[in-house]
């Protein structure tokens, strides 16, 4: 049976990805090796870090004063190593989820930090109007989080504050353009858009990391791994292979604008059915709607599990919604092909109509 994965991270990668690194598994490009068994000081390897390197910086459009960082710990570690690097008097954050409250509360044992807005008043439904929003006169940064995962809304339209903006786009990097030069520093986990878990992007202006805080540990420290061409130590090798082989797959159709528009598509697809349905509902106030994760109840919570059981007997795996929001959520990250999301736009028309 063919599966569809709407799965929100670990996700799904593009099957072009997945057999070219399955025809290179166990002889990488001739080297009689796999790339899971390669030095990181090899020469082979080093064609793939830069390669990896060198197509995201053509991809996002990133200029020579902004270093590009491929980190472990995931973007939860991002939530300590942003205060540690940046944060010096005082750093503003803003809270539309989860993540951008843990985000929060780790910088707060670090500094001086005020979440300057949030949208938990209606269960991070919306985005607050960056229009509104102003800094705190010599914070060190804003903090916000691009793309809201768990309650499937995004900024689209960036705050015009006067600190520099950071940004946590682990669900949406290479999703839409982004103007980088907006940002002091994006980061993201690669396992949503990119590749498998174990890889963190990090995008910073270089001028910026040389003034971590004195207790920030050598490994947090952005200037250690960008005096090593983020081989301080022995990086994800394979998961940047894997990074590499998806930044070439988007390139070769046609790079950002063009996944883009399939993804607006895609989207486009999935909110006109439940807005034209009375069975589906999504919660999201219209213009902050996610293009990667798309949340949806039925009527009643009991329909929502067997939704969520039946989907999965039809191949439609993953698609339970998080925990703290229930219902449903289906995430159509980049990888996720358009007969996906029709495939399961005819479960819910079925769906519908034996259970309304
Ligand atoms: C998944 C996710 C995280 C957590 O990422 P890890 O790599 O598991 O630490 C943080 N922020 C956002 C927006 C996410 O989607």
């Amino acid at each position: 049976m063919k599966v569809y994965n709407f799965a929100a991270g670990p996700s799904m990668l593009a099957e072009e990805v997945k057999l070219t690194a399955q025809r290179d598994f166990l002889n990488y490009n001739g080297s009689g090796m796999s790339v899971t068994e390669m030095s990181h000081r090899s020469a082979v390897y080093e064609n793939i870090h830069n390669e990896a390197q060198s197509l995201l910086r053509e991809l996002m459009h990133i200029g020579d004063n902004y270093h590009v960082l491929f980190l472990q710990g995931g973007a939860s570690m991002q939530f300590e190593a942003v205060p540690l690097n940046l944060l010096h008097t005082k750093a503003d954050y803003v809270v539309t989820g989860n993540f951008a409250a843990k985000a929060a509360s780790e910088a707060q044992k670090y500094g001086d930090v005020a979440v300057i807005a949030s949208s938990k008043d209606k269960n991070h439904t919306y985005i607050p109007d960056v229009d509104k929003l102003v800094t705190r006169e010599g914070a060190d940064y804003l903090h916000i989080t691009g793309n809201n995962t768990i309650f499937g809304t995004r900024y689209t339209k960036l705050p015009k504050v006067a600190a520099p903006l950071v940004a946590d786009m682990s669900s949406m990097i290479l999703s839409e353009e982004i103007d980088v030069n907006q940002f002091a520093l994006i980061y993201a986990g690669a396992q949503k858009n990119i590749a498998p878990a174990g890889l963190t992007l990090v995008i910073v202006k270089k001028d910026i990391i040389n003034r971590p805080q004195s207790i920030c540990p050598t490994m947090l420290r952005y200037s250690t791994q960008a005096e090593a061409n983020s081989l301080y130590n022995t990086p994800p090798c394979f998961a940047i292979y894997m990074a590499m082989l998806t930044f070439r797959w988007l390139k070769n159709m046609g790079g950002v604008p063009a996944i883009q528009k399939i993804n607006e598509y895609k989207a486009g697809l999935l909110y006109d059915f439940i807005d034209n349905s009375s069975f589906y509902k999504n919660p999201v106030q219209k213009e902050y709607r996610s293009l990667m994760n798309v949340p949806f109840t039925t009527p009643s919570p009991e329909l929502d599990k067997k939704f969520t059981a039946e989907a999965e007997k039809s191949g439609l795996v993953a698609i339970g919604g998080h925990r703290s929001v229930g219902g449903m959520r289906a995430s159509i990250y980049n990888a996720m092909p358009v007969e996906g999301v029709k495939t399961l736009i005819d479960f819910m028309k079925k769906f519908e109509l034996a259970n309304r």
